[in-house]
């Protein structure tokens, strides 16, 4: 009835500007993140399929705000991506990861075969000023960028494919190297794999969570571990919480395994208990 669509109607329209209003009171809140101190890093181990050795570990940014307490970065990254604001946030997660590195580096905890991975959004790669920031940080903190990885996703090397070339490239020249993120998600061929320097594919999540059970899951799993040996590039599977994932992992073939079977995303105290 027409009653019923006008009500239907109304209930989206309240939805939606209730999520417009949430969407504006942390954008308002994000813009003083950083200067208020209420961003950090947290790091994830990711281990070895055989030995479980720490290979190295993934920096993954939290905010913990006053009105909203702890937001998920899958909630507020979209927000900063919306504005200029993620060039900023994404400078200061560059500046306190290569900080860290150079203080567990130097502390002789980091070995030179372990490498940090730093994700990068879309706009931040597209950031004109982004690979002399990138310079001028290795620079700064005095360390290696052979120890540094950047973790960006597929659906960015689709659109601008001269600029985002010549980016990966510099920042190759640099000495660091590239990671494709949410592998297998994205809408892009796999073109990209052969005339991009990229040396590490992440197998999504959705992906290594039934890779025991479907057998449609497992054959993706399959594929793209296949793709890795082929083009040698390393393997990571994402968010691995049980054994049985393990093993099924390990008879895969998959080089790295990171989830919370091993470690959750812990603060940088933490990661160094592990790594002792
Ligand atoms: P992502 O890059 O795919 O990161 C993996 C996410 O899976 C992280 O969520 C991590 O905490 C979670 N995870 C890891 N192991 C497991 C597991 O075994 N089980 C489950 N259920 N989850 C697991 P998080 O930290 O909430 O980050 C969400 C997304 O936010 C990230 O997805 C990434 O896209 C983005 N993000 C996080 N930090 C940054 C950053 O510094 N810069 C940018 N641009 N994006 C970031
Ligand atoms: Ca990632
Ligand atoms: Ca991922
Ligand atoms: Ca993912």
């Amino acid at each position: 009835s027409k009653e019923k669509g006008r009500n239907l109607y109304t209930f989206f329209e309240q939805e939606m500007s209730q999520q417009a209003s949430r969407h504006l009171q942390l954008l308002n809140s994000l813009r003083g993140a950083v200067s208020n101190n209420e961003m950090s890093l947290v790091y994830q181990p990711k281990v070895d399929m055989h030995s479980n050795k720490i290979m190295g570990a993934e920096a993954l940014l939290r905010w913990n705000n006053n009105d909203f307490g702890f937001v998920s970065p899958a909630e507020f990254i979209p927000v900063l991506e919306g504005s200029s604001l993620i060039s900023q946030v994404g400078h200061w997660v560059l500046d306190q990861a290569f900080s860290q590195l150079k203080y567990w580096y130097s502390a002789g905890q980091w070995r030179e075969d372990m490498g940090l991975a730093i994700n990068i959004s879309p706009k931040q790669l597209l950031d004109k000023s982004f690979v002399e920031q990138v310079e001028v940080l290795l620079a700064k903190h005095d360390i290696p960028a052979s120890l540094v990885e950047f973790e960006i996703t597929e659906n960015v090397l689709v659109e601008n494919t001269e600029r985002i070339t010549q980016v990966l490239l510099q920042l190759t020249e640099l000495g660091i190297s590239f990671s494709i993120d949410d592998f297998g998600t994205g809408y892009s061929s796999l073109a990209y794999l052969k005339k991009l320097p990229i040396e590490v594919l992440k197998i999504d999540k959705s992906f290594i969570d039934h890779c025991t059970t479907e057998g449609n899951d497992q054959a993706i799993v399959r594929s793209i571990l296949s793709i890795c040996n082929e083009l040698g590039l390393t393997s990571v599977a994402e968010g691995v919480e049980y054994q049985e994932q393990q093993h099924q992992l390990q008879d895969m073939g998959c080089d790295l395994l990171q989830g919370y079977l091993f470690s959750r995303p812990v603060p940088a105290d933490e990661f160094e208990m592990l790594l002792k």
